[in-house]
């Protein structure tokens, strides 16, 4: 099953991505959480990468090309995969394009969760993370512990992207770079749109139905 997880930030593609890569044992692939964890280490990758991300830029497409090419040619994605923050403008999306014909995996749907801009403010705003993956939201999703992460037991934390003016840049970045593939991937008919304002249980159950058409 070849799935991409679009919408803006805050949509919820994380939150969800977690729950479907287990259930239907495809692996996970965030670019934000790849860029994430190469900042962490400190890597010549990540040294780039932090200057776009902390200003709620992105980072060069050559860079993205050059990661997901490596990425979706690992063996864990023989039986599929999941995206999610990738691809986010049309470059990236003609070379995944490219990618997936070399190595015979075409998409098979890319699902776009809708969520309102006040919305999306509010969840990024609230959304705490864990270095593992995982993230909360202080109101609608909160730990079992406060401050803790329920899957690996680390201190959550606030990313520093998620401050209120960098969520504002993010969300302008979005709607000016990334919003254009609704109407690409429309055109190549592998759109659906999800509603993407109820509980995560739900959104979860829609997605779910688009998914199991492609078991
Ligand atoms: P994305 O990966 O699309 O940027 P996340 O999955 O990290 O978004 O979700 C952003 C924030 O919104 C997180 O704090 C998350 O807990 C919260 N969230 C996710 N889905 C929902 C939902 N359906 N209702 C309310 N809050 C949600
Ligand atoms: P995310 O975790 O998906 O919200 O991504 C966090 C940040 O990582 C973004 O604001 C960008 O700076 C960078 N990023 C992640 N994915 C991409 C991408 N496909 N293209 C460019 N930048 C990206």
């Amino acid at each position: 099953m070849n799935i991409a997880l679009f919408g803006p930030p805050g949509a919820g593609k994380g939150t969800q991505a977690k729950e479907l890569s287990k259930k239907y044992s495809i692996p996970h692939i965030s670019t934000g959480d790849i860029l994430r964890a190469n900042v962490r280490d400190g890597t010549e990758l990540g040294l780039k990468a932090k200057q776009y991300m902390d200003k709620g830029e992105l980072v060069p497409d050559e860079v993205l090309i050059g990661l997901i090419r490596n990425r979706l040619t690992g063996s864990d994605c023989e039986t599929g995969y999941l995206l999610d923050g990738y691809p986010r403008t049309i470059p990236q999306a003609d070379a995944l394009t490219d990618i997936l014909k070399e190595i015979s995996k075409p998409l098979d749907a890319v699902i776009n969760i809708e969520v309102s801009d006040d919305e999306l403010v509010k969840r990024l705003s609230g959304r705490r993370s864990c270095a593992c993956g995982e993230s909360y939201h202080v109101m609608f999703n909160p730990p079992e512990k406060d401050g803790i992460c329920n899957a690996c037991g680390a201190d959550l934390y606030q990313r520093d992207d998620d401050k209120e003016e960098v969520i504002r840049q993010r969300l302008a970045v979005y709607n000016e770079k990334t919003k254009p593939l609704i109407n690409y991937y429309d055109d190549a008919g592998i759109l659906v749109n999800i509603d993407g304002t109820g509980v995560v249980d739900a959104v979860f159950a829609d997605i779910c139905k688009v998914m199991n058409q492609f078991k």
